[in-house]
């Protein structure tokens, strides 16, 4: 439904050419921008030549050729200053740290952002051939700019290197043609910028399906040969109606470009006459309401087709476009279809969210970007609005431009879209629960990277899993979708449970020896009759209750070994003659106090706590004072001799001030196998600190160990451990 610009040919330029499109480029901006900017892009161009010197493209012509062709067609659409100048620097950078700073400095930050942000859009290749993929890369690189200047800057790069594309080698040809049909020309369509997307369309298609764009191409000039005639003839009858009624409008002829004819006889199955016998017609007129008026007229010249009327004037397509559209029986039966527009709404279907981006007041001083981006979405809410239909539309839209998604690679190249704030746990487990659950590591970019990591839009990811890791129960402070949340919570859940229930076991078994018993030798009755009289459905359950500390081993111990006393009494001392053995293996349900820190070899206590299981206290620790009372709620425990894995200490150390000393403390302690879990700085006057170490520790022995070595620092004057 679209007219195909004639496309303009630079072959034509003389050998100083390269003065005559600077030239040229300056004479559009001086019809809207300010004399000192036209200066400034002008300042750009000397920059630019100089940084492309002795370079030239595969055509053979300078470089700079190129990027001024990508200017002209960004001031074709009357961009801001800003714009040009980065669209003529936009292939300067190059990974060069240097030369981007030296844009900053003379052409200011936003341009230097622009011209980066171009940069990126280029490095990101689209490598799959899966075709629902290509959605996905269109809202990765909408997703990866936060100026959505950006990514016109790279529509007007792509659409000059399409229309130079003869001079690369075929399969090169093949590949960009390709790129440009499935994701260029779909993000002009969605930021309405309907003029670029409609060559970009034809000369992909020219290229990438020479053959079938030859065979369209000569059907077209045959018909229209023998329609010319006709076509004139209805253009002058409605020419002469309007004027008739006083209207005052601009009629073309249109002629449809054929990637849109492929499009149609393809998708609906239609034959080249279905598609293509149809005349097309667009008014351009003065407003909104000679827009009704002009089309009332020729409904009254020819008869409308019902059910073809439609009013995109009242209900605005999604990015902004408005026109009326109407189907007329014209003279010897020929369909002519008609588009009426006002001269703005003629401009918005050209060049789309440009239209929007200089201010009619001339007031163009500093508005950011985003605030412009902005404008033109409220804009388009506005014309929404006033049509009072769904908001569906600024949905689609909001996503587009301001996504809050990330989009990232598969190491097989695929993309995933994932919320944004996304980690690489949510990311592994967006792959498979299996591969979330066992995660260890995480891979962005081909380098490793913490599992916390929050994704990117356009990096690659990769998870290293190992077959017998677990969740962590600290990744629920940073996992950012409901799908890793659940999964993780879920897996901690059932290991507890099982946990619980080893514990439960453990600890009613040393009960129930006071009573020459054991689980074992409990017969299914005596089970039975606890159950009920407990309420307790199951004796798994039972068991997982006990471990939790819900319930207390000893009471169900008691009540086992007689059956007759239903309360027991407690005695002044423990119940409990074995102690039980701490082995550092029993996972969740056993904790070690916050207050006190226990490290094999402390004297310790258990307190059982509801619903957190055994909490291990050091012996003397404050809090447990209390509970020492209550013989219900303490079991006596003791380290076991094998005792595995690391506990948390804490020790103070007094030292003089001198640089370094903290570093050389800490490399003390880590060579003595400890991990410091924690620092803390607290000078207390000007020539001493107070250092608190968090380390994580074997036993006493291994801490008294790292203490003897801290005090023989000549700085340290006092060591302590502390209770927390
Ligand atoms: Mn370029």
């Amino acid at each position: 439904m679209e007219n195909v610009a004639k496309p303009t040919s630079i072959n034509l330029l003389s050998p100083d050419s390269t003065r005559f499109l600077i030239s040229n480029l300056c004479s559009i901006l001086e019809t809207y921008l300010k004399p000192v900017e036209v200066r400034e892009v002008y300042c750009a161009y000397l920059y630019g030549a100089e940084a492309h010197e002795g370079q030239s493209r595969q055509s053979g012509e300078p470089y700079i050729y190129h990027p001024l062709a990508v200017a002209k067609t960004m001031a074709e659409m009357r961009m801001d200053a800003q714009s040009i100048i980065a669209a003529i620097l936009h292939d300067v950078i190059e990974d060069t740290v240097t030369i981007k700073s030296q844009i900053d400095e003379e052409f200011g930050t936003e341009v230097a952002q622009l011209v980066d942000g171009v940069s990126k859009l280029t490095h990101l290749t689209f490598k799959t051939r899966i075709e629902a993929q290509a959605e996905n890369f269109q809202k990765m690189m909408l997703a990866m700019v936060k100026d959505v200047r950006v990514v016109m800057i790279k529509l007007a790069d792509r659409l000059h290197n399409m229309r130079t594309l003869g001079a690369m080698l075929p399969h090169k040809r093949w590949r960009i043609a390709r790129e440009t049909l499935e994701i260029y020309a779909p993000i002009a369509q969605r930021l309405g910028m309907n003029t670029i997307r409609v060559e970009l369309e034809q000369l992909g298609f020219q290229h990438l399906y020479p053959m079938r764009f030859k065979v369209l191409e000569t059907a077209v000039n045959r018909s229209r040969g023998n329609r010319k005639e006709l076509m004139k003839k209805v253009e002058a009858t409605i020419c002469h109606r309007l004027e008739e009624v006083g209207i005052e409008a601009r009629i073309y002829g249109r002629e449809k470009n054929l990637y849109s004819i492929y499009k149609k006889m393809r998708h609906k199955r239609l034959s080249f006459r279905d598609v293509y016998d149809v005349f097309a017609i667009r008014m351009v007129v003065k407003d909104v309401d000679t827009c009704y008026r002009a089309l009332g007229t020729i409904h009254n010249l020819y008869k409308p087709v019902p059910g073809k009327f439609k009013d995109y004037i009242a209900i605005p397509k999604a990015n902004g476009y408005q026109s009326l559209h109407t189907i007329l029986f014209g003279p010897h039966g020929i369909l002519i279809e008609v588009q009426v527009r006002s001269d703005e709404m003629d401009r918005v279907a050209q060049v789309g969210i440009a239209a929007h981006w200089l201010y009619k007041t001339g007031d163009r001083v500093n508005a950011r970007a985003q605030a412009r981006t902005r404008e033109w979405l409220k804009n388009i809410l506005e014309l929404q609005k006033s049509a009072g239909s769904s908001l569906e539309f600024l949905e689609h839209v909001k996503v587009d431009l301001f996504p809050d998604e990330v989009y990232v690679f598969t190491p097989a190249g695929e993309i995933r879209a994932l919320p944004r704030g996304a980690t690489a746990v949510d990311y592994g487990y967006s792959v498979h629960t299996d591969i979330g659950n066992s995660c260890i590591a995480a891979k962005i970019d081909r380098r490793l990277a913490p599992l916390s990591s929050v994704l990117q839009s356009g990096q690659t990811v990769e998870v290293i899993t190992a077959p017998r890791a677990q969740p962590n129960p600290l990744w629920l402070n940073f996992v950012a979708t409901g799908k890793a949340r659940s999964n993780i919570r879920h897996h901690l859940k059932n290991l507890k449970q099982g946990e619980a229930l080893h514990l439960g076991r453990r600890l009613l078994n040393k009960s129930l020896a006071r009573y020459n018993l054991s689980i074992k030798k409990l017969n299914g009755q005596q089970i039975d009759d606890l159950l009920n009289d407990l309420h307790v459905e199951t004796f798994q359950i039972l068991l997982e209750e006990i471990g939790l500390g819900n319930r207390m081993a000893q009471l169900i111990a008691r009540r086992l070994g007689n059956p007759q006393i239903k309360t027991p009494k407690v005695s002044k001392k423990s119940a409990e003659s074995k102690p039980l053995p701490i082995k550092g293996t029993e996972g969740m349900v056993l904790q070690y106090g916050k207050c006190c820190y226990p490290i094999p070899g402390d004297p310790i206590i258990g307190i059982m706590n509801a619903g957190r299981g055994l909490v291990i206290h050091r012996e003397n620790c404050r809090n447990v004072t209390d509970d020492r009372k209550r013989p219900d709620k303490w079991v006596q425990v003791y380290w076991s001799n094998n005792v595995e894995g690391e506990y948390t200490a804490i020790i103070r150390t007094l030292a003089y001030n001198q640089t370094g000393m903290l570093a050389s403390l800490a490399a003390k302690i880590s060579d003595q196998d400890s991990n410091i879990e924690n620092v803390t700085l607290d000078e207390r006057d000007g020539s001493t600190t107070n250092i608190t170490f968090q380390l994580a520790v074997k036993n006493r022995k291994h801490l008294a160990h790292i203490m003897r070595l801290i005090r023989k620092t000549p700085q340290v004057y006092k060591v302590m451990r502390t209770r927390g």
